[in-house]
C-alpha cells in the first residue's frame, strides 16, 4: 500500500519552473497589452517548432483557443459545426459560444474518436467546420475528415487539448489540422496552469488570432474586428518555456508506463485495452479500458475500488456532452442516436500513466486491478 494517492494526472513542476515565474515577477512585466510580451513571444516560437507549425498564438485556455479559433474562420449563428459528444464540455461549448449549434457525431470504438462515418452523416448546407477530438491523446483521423469535406467550404479544426506530443502520420499533431487547438491546464500533458496555443501554417488567421486575442486591435485603440481578452500571461509563457523543454522527457516516460501498462493487462479477459492505429503515435493523456461486458453500475463499482486503494482512476467521460443537462435540455428535438457513445460512456475508465508514476506503483496499480476483476 502506498502512502498517497497514485493520482490520475499530475504536474511536474520544479525548481526552473519557480525560478523562471520569479524572474518574471521581479522583471515587473507581467502581461503586455498586446498580448505579445517577451516570454509569450519566446513560447510562441518554441511551441510552433516543437509541433512543425509556421504560428503559434498562445492564448488564456484551451476553451479560449476553441473559441478564437472558431471566431477566426467566421463561425456564427445559423451556421453547425460537428464536434463528438464524448469529450470534455468545452469542445461543444466553444461553438455555441459563437451563436452556432454543435451537432453531435458519433465515435469509433476502437480509437474512441469521431467517426468519419458519423460525420458524413451529419454534413449539411449549413456545416461550417467539423472539430475531431484527439481523445485520450489519440489523434483523430484527420485524412478522413480532410477527405470528405474536400472542395467543400468546411474547416477542419482539431481539438489536441488532450495529445500535445502526438504524431499522426509522420507529422506532429498540430501540424496536421488547418487549426490546431492546446491545452496547458494543470492536468494535461504539460502545464501553465491555465492556458492554451492555437496553431496553423496560415498567416492570415495566426494574425486574426492575434488580433482576437486581444479585442479585435491590430494596434492599440485601433479596432477592426470582434475580439475578447484571451491573453497569456508572461507568467505563464515562462512555466511553458520551461515546461516545453521538460516535455520530451515527459513523453517518452508516459510511453514507456503505457507499454508496461498494457503488457500487465494484456492477459485479463472483458478488459479492451488502448487501441493505437498504426500509423500514429499515440500521447497517452490517458490510459482508458474497457470492461466490454460492464454496465455502469459494475464498472462504477471497480473505479470505486480501486479508489479505495489510492489509485485514482477516473472516467472520462461518464456523461457525454448530448445528455448534460443544459445541453439535453437546448436538443431535447434532435433525435440523433449516439449509440457508441452512450455505450462507451458507460464502460470506460482511465487508469493513471503519467510521468511520474514509478515501476512500484504501476505493479501495486495493474495488480490490484488484476486481483479486482
Ligand atoms: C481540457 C480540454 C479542453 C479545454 O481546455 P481548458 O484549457 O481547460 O480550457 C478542451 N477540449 C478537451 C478535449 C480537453 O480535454
Amino acid at each position: 500500500m502506498f502512502k498517497e494517492f497514485i493520482r490520475i494526472n499530475e504536474p511536474s513542476i520544479g525548481d526552473e519552473e519557480v525560478k523562471a515565474v520569479e524572474e518574471v515577477l521581479r522583471s515587473g512585466v507581467l502581461t503586455d497589452k498586446s498580448g505579445m510580451g517577451p516570454k509569450v513571444t519566446e513560447f510562441e516560437k518554441m511551441f510552433s517548432q516543437f509541433v512543425g507549425a509556421k504560428y503559434a498564438v498562445a492564448v488564456s485556455s484551451g476553451t479560449a483557443a476553441l473559441h478564437a479559433a472558431l471566431m477566426a474562420i467566421g463561425v456564427g449563428p445559423g451556421d453547425e459545426v460537428i464536434v463528438p459528444s464524448f469529450t470534455f464540455v468545452a469542445t461543444a461549448e466553444a461553438v455555441l459560444l459563437t451563436g452556432a449549434k454543435p451537432i453531435f457525431a458519433d465515435i469509433d470504438e476502437t480509437t474512441y474518436c469521431v467517426s468519419p462515418e458519423s460525420v458524413e452523416e451529419n454534413l449539411t448546407r449549413r456545416t461550417k467546420a467539423v472539430i475531431p477530438v484527439d481523445l485520450y491523446g489519440h489523434p483523430a483521423d484527420i485524412d478522413a475528415i480532410k477527405e470528405l469535406v474536400e472542395g467543400k467550404d468546411i474547416f477542419v479544426i482539431e481539438d489536441a487539448a488532450q495529445s500535445l506530443g502526438a504524431s499522426y502520420k509522420g507529422k506532429n499533431v498540430g501540424s496536421v489540422a488547418t487549426i490546431t487547438c492546446f491545452s496547458l491546464y494543470a492536468s494535461k500533458n504539460m502545464t501553465t496552469g491555465e492556458g492554451g496555443v492555437v496553431t496553423t501554417d496560415d498567416e492570415y488567421y495566426a494574425q486574426l488570432l492575434k488580433r482576437i486575442r486581444c479585442h479585435g486591435e491590430d494596434r492599440p485603440y485601433s479596432v477592426v474586428t470582434l475580439g475578447h481578452n484571451y491573453r497569456m500571461t508572461e507568467i505563464q509563457a515562462a512555466i511553458g518555456v520551461v515546461q516545453l523543454k521538460k516535455l520530451p522527457k515527459m513523453q517518452e516516460a508516459r510511453r514507456k508506463n503505457a507499454e508496461t501498462i498494457t503488457e500487465a493487462l494484456s492477459k485479463v479477459e472483458d478488459l479492451a485495452l488502448p487501441q493505437v492505429s498504426p500509423d500514429v503515435q499515440h500521447a497517452w493523456h490517458l490510459y482508458t479500458v474497457r470492461l466490454k461486458k460492464a454496465n455502469a453500475a459494475r464498472r462504477n463499482k471497480l473505479v470505486e475500488k480501486l479508489r479505495s486503494k489510492r489509485i485514482s482512476a477516473a472516467v472520462y467521460y461518464e456523461t457525454p456532452v448530448h445528455l448534460l443537462q443544459y445541453y439535453r435540455e437546448m436538443f431535447k428535438s434532435d433525435r440523433n442516436m449516439l449509440r457508441r457513445t452512450e455505450k462507451t460512456s458507460r464502460q470506460v475508465l482511465s487508469l493513471p500513466v503519467h510521468q511520474n508514476l514509478t515501476p512500484e506503483e504501476i505493479e501495486y496499480m495493474t495488480q490490484s486491478l488484476i486481483k479486482i476483476l
